[in-house]
């Protein structure tokens, strides 16, 4: 059943669905599981790959009715929005006003604004642009006992009390349900960024581009790698003609001329450079890109999905680790990632039928975490803690002095749920 599952295959069986198509509608549901301490849960696409969207024995609100772009203000430049609508259809609408809404996870074609907004989701353009956390400036909110709160204001600047809206910002579903956002929106860019693919021969040449683009102050608009089980897969899954090299780069360069850049390009060692020569070639790096974890996912019967996060100058020094991990457990781990943040992607193949495959994934995923956060890094750039990294959210925490954020954290979800009834027995209330 569609509900049961998100898009990492976690499971939980919900006694009831319910489709609401207005806030009057959702307020009056989640007075229902106040009175009767029902576990509710809202959902959009679920494509959630953390546990985030699934609950087991409660009642999930699908928000994909409530899907109304309400206004578009081209003075403020903020867009008044449902939850629902999925951001690929928001920028759809936004286009035909001439503004463009940035964050973009490579599930833009499907996630909803709500979804986005409570996983603090980020995407390709972070690099540029950040993620959603920079962009929504007010949110309308049904809290557990069924009242309604606007959290910030629809304002470039607003200073007014503690942040509630940011504290809803990647709180995956446990604070209360989205039922209307405002979101900071631009105007489309006045020139197109040209989108070149590089292919290089190690992740050495990776992070010398990294730090030679910083140096010379060049902001990609675009960073994203692939490793070379990435492009195997692309080719084979989705017929395209990738050099099968260590590394593929995709990356938009804004500059008025690629100059520069391309020499740093060739000074990092590039074997390949290949510059889009019009904006359906650079949709199609882009559509590589975005369809890599699918690709690569097909490959094995199972996959768990990582997403951590580490400081940039310490991104090769990662991946030499994460290949170790690969070899001492005997596991196929392709690896693609936002280099440009820093946040990486490993993907860990395993054999689900096999109990010793499965064994050596949950291994090897623990210890990929453990590597990131003794290297400073974070168990997650963007999916969230869901079910998936509750211990290893909490290990995070202790090793990097926030047992006392984490008893504040604790502290605030029993305030905004007294009764434990948001999306229970996840993220920070399990940790
Ligand atoms: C192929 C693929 C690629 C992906 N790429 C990226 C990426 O590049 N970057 C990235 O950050 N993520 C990525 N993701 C993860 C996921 O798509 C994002 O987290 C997405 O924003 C979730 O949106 P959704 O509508 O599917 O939310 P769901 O999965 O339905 O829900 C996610 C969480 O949000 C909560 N929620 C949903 N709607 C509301 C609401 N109205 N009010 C309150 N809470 C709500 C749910 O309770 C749940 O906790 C990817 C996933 C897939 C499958």
């Amino acid at each position: 059943m569609e509900y049961s599952k998100d898009m990492a295959e976690y499971e939980g069986y919900p006694s009831s669905i319910v489709k609401p198509a207005s806030e009057s509608e959702v307020i009056r549901v989640v007075r229902l599981a106040d009175r009767t301490k029902s576990p509710i849960v809202a959902r959009g696409a679920g494509s959630s790959l953390t546990g985030a969207a699934v609950l087991e024995g409660g009642i999930v609100l699908d928000m994909r009715r409530m899907n109304r772009v309400i206004k578009v203000d081209a003075i403020n430049w903020y867009v008044q929005v449902q939850p629902g609508i999925s951001l690929d259809d928001l920028n759809i609408e936004l286009r035909r006003h001439g503004f463009f809404f940035p964050p973009d996870p490579a599930s833009s074609y499907i996630c909803t604004v709500g979804g986005a907004i409570a996983e603090g989701s980020g995407g390709l353009r972070c690099v540029k642009y950040g993620t959603m956390k920079d962009w929504v400036i007010s949110a309308r909110v049904v809290l557990a006992n069924g009242e309604v709160a606007r959290f910030g204001e629809p304002l470039p600047k607003n200073r007014a009390g503690y942040d509630l809206l940011h504290l809803l910002v990647g709180s995956e579903g446990t604070l209360g349900i989205i039922t209307e956002a405002h979101l900071r929106i631009i105007p489309l860019p006045a020139t197109t960024p040209r989108r070149l693919l590089l292919a290089l021969e190690s992740w050495d040449s990776v992070g010398k581009v990294i730090t030679m683009l910083r140096r010379s102050a060049i902001v990609p608009g675009l960073l994203e790698f692939l490793d070379r089980q990435h492009a195997q897969a692309i080719n084979a899954k989705l017929g395209h003609n990738l050099e099968e090299s260590e590394a593929t780069l995709i990356v938009d360069i804004d500059e008025p001329d690629l100059n520069e850049a391309v020499g740093i390009f060739k000074a990092c060692g590039a074997k390949e450079i290949r510059i889009a020569k019009d904006e359906e070639e650079a949709d199609n790096l882009y559509q590589i890109r975005a369809m890599a974890l699918l690709a690569v996912k097909s490959l094995a019967p199972a996959s768990q999905v990582e997403d951590v996060t580490v400081p940039l100058d310490r991104l090769e020094e990662f991946l030499t680790r994460l290949r170790q991990v690969a070899i001492r457990h005997k596991l196929r781990i392709p690896v693609m990632g936002h280099a440009g943040d820093g946040n990486i992607h490993p993907i860990i193949l395993y054999d689900s039928d096999s109990a010793t495959s499965k064994e050596s994934a949950s291994k090897a995923f623990e210890e990929i975490c453990r590597d990131a956060i003794r290297m400073d890094g974070s168990v997650s750039g963007e999916h969230g803690i869901g079910t998936q990294k509750i211990k290893l959210f909490r290990e995070q925490l202790e090793l990097h002095e926030g047992k006392e954020a984490l008893r504040l954290m604790k502290e605030i979800k029993r305030i905004f749920d007294p009764k434990g009834i948001m999306n229970p027995g996840k993220y920070v209330e399990a940790a």
